[in-house]
């Protein structure tokens, strides 16, 4: 039983990561409505109108991608 259970756990963190990497989390910047790869530095720098999303949300809200970063992960 056991087994079982660390063998789901073991399916449910691959599946998360697997996910979380399809998803294209992206660094959205309400204001200026500019998105960002979560590394790059203005993403860094923004914290009080970013958020993350995903990229297709930052897209449906009228998000393009940073000149710098170029939005991609
Ligand atoms: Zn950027």
């Amino acid at each position: 039983m056991k087994k079982i259970l660390i063998s789901i756990m073991t399916f449910l963190v691959i599946f998360m990561t697997v996910s979380t990497v399809f998803a294209e989390t992206v660094v959205f910047n309400w204001k200026t409505l500019k998105y960002h790869k979560p590394g790059c530095q203005w993403a860094q720098k923004c914290t009080q109108n970013c958020t993350s999303v995903d990229k297709k949300t930052a897209i449906k809200n009228g998000g393009r991608p940073c000149k710098v970063c170029g939005g991609k992960i």
